[in-house]
């Protein structure tokens, strides 16, 4: 039984971290505990980070967030952020393959034609492949296993063209990851639900396209599908730093959680990289799963070992920057994918100047160029000057730009993205129930129910509820 004021630390401070520690400063049920945010960095916001490129605010990080989803708007909302929100200035999406950039129809469902006519126009599939694809409207249905992966799925029902080519640039791209490895379900969720509607997977996304309208009467038609912040993502940690110091949580930066035990009297102790020692009866792992996983092996090994079996891939953003007259042409739209069947370094490349307008200026072009994914590290072993050669070749080929960038910055992301591989949410539900063991602790974070910014909001916000929730029952006892 809890008799002073409860303290909470969360460990991270990332989105999830923060989003999780603002959420404590609310309370709950008349708990108001005394929250502590420790985190490794000499900064906060993990993955979110804004540097000063060429004087302009890019991020080094992710650059927008979903606005179909509510988390990340509802809290921009709570911070006083809602009227800064952006959207991008343009919306359409190339794939450069077979040597030439092709515009992606907008009939695409996460790059599955829902027409084979627009997307025979794109010169993306082979006629072989087009036809392919059609079978999808005749193929009886197939079994698949529990989880299927993306390619099992989509590679059966339109044939592997459409998975190599379309589909893995665009789902497999989100989390730099493998269409052969990731669950369909945890990463295209409404893709999982339509292939399990009808044994056609064109015509169950078509039905689904149809019933849009009267299931969003409420929203606006052309509402943009992304946004961000003027001063770049980096403003939202600001701000929520700020939120956390105006209630006065302690947050300490270069603070690395190296070891964390359990009591006897249930409370939680913590021993940081400094020596410092924090004792807590509730206890937030915002952290990538490979560290949660060393800091539960004392208490909860099997916990520990699901953790450690979520793998990562590393991922690279190499931002150039080029004088207007060194790129031949306009540069209508946000950027290009390149798929892994054509064997670039490039996965992607956001066209930063014309994608954002906070960003768009007379004297320079930005690209944001997105380099490596799972079983492919070629870009790790590079250093950062021959890294940058190898990509301003591919701009080179791919845009025909002519000279060499004046800016360049290159941010590397090294075990980073968390892969939903099949059987991802089955060990994450296994995860949670072995964590009822251990009242007071719960995690947070990309490597569970979403690895996009608002979905780790959400995380963090849950986490924080259930921590709440578990200390006013403690306390009413
Ligand atoms: C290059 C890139 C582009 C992306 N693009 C997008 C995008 O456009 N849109 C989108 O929605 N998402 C995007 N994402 C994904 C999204 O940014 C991340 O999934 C999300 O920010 C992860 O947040 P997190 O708080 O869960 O983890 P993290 O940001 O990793 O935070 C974890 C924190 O824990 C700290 N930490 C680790 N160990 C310890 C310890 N022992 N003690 C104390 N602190 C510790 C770390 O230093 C870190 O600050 C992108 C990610 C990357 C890398």
């Amino acid at each position: 039984m809890i008799h002073e004021t409860p303290h909470i630390v969360v460990v991270g401070g990332g989105i999830s971290g923060l989003a999780a520690a603002y959420r404590l400063t609310q309370g709950k049920d008349g708990v108001q505990p005394r929250v502590t945010l420790l985190e490794a960095d000499t900064r906060l916001g993990g993955k979110i980070r804004t540097d000063m490129f060429a004087g302009l605010p890019v991020d080094a990080g992710p650059d927008a967030f979903l606005a179909r989803v509510p988390w990340a708007v509802a809290l921009c909302r709570q911070l006083g952020l809602e009227k800064d929100l952006i959207a991008p200035a343009e919306s359409k999406t190339w794939f450069w393959t077979h040597r030439r950039l092709r515009r992606l129809p907008d009939d695409l469902v996460m790059g599955i034609p829902t027409s084979p006519f627009s997307i025979a126009r794109t010169g993306i599939l082979s006629p072989a492949g087009i036809m392919r694809a059609g079978l999808d409207l005749v193929l009886p249905a197939r079994p698949y296993g529990p989880d299927p992966t993306v390619e099992q799925v989509i590679g059966t029902r339109l044939g592997r063209e459409v998975v190599e080519r379309l589909v893995e640039p665009l789902i497999g791209g989100i989390f730099a990851g493998r269409a052969d490895h990731l669950s369909l379900a945890a990463t295209a969720p409404h893709l999982a639900q339509a292939a399990k509607k009808q044994r056609s997977l064109i015509l169950s996304l078509r039905a689904q396209q149809r019933k849009k309208p009267q299931q969003t009467k409420t929203s606006v038609p052309d509402a943009p599908a992304f946004y961000s912040l003027p001063d770049g993502l980096g403003a939202l940690i600001q701000r929520l730093a700020e939120a956390l110091e105006e209630r006065a949580v302690t947050v300490r930066l270069g603070t690395q959680v190296e070891d964390l035990t359990r009591l006897a009297d249930g409370r939680y102790q913590l021993v940081c990289s400094d020596q410092t020692v924090f004792c807590a009866n509730g206890v937030i792992l915002a952290t990538p799963a490979w560290t949660t996983a060393k800091l539960v092996q004392s208490f909860a090994p099997a916990v520990a070992e699901e953790l450690a079996a979520i793998t990562y891939s590393s991922a690279i953003v190499v931002t150039l920057g080029y004088k207007p007259s060194a790129v031949p042409g306009a540069l209508k739209g946000v950027g290009f994918l390149a798929p892994r069947v054509d064997g670039r370094l490039l996965t992607a490349c956001t066209w930063a100047t014309s994608k954002w307008p906070h960003l768009s200026r007379s004297d320079l072009v930005i690209f944001r160029c997105s380099v490596g994914r799972l079983g492919d590290e070629r870009g790790l072993q590079l250093s950062d000057e021959a890294l940058v050669q190898r990509v301003h070749s591919e701009l080179e080929e791919a845009l025909g730009v002519r000279s060499q960038p004046v800016e360049v910055r290159v941010s590397r992301w090294e075990r980073t993205f968390p892969q939903y591989d099949s059987g991802h949410q089955e060990r994450v539900k296994r995860i949670e129930r072995a964590l009822t063991a251990c009242s007071g602790l719960t995690l947070a974070g990309a490597a569970y129910h979403g690895i996009g910014v608002p979905a780790c909001i959400h995380d963090g916000e849950e986490a924080a509820q259930r921590l709440l929730g578990n200390l006013s029952a403690e306390m009413t006892k």
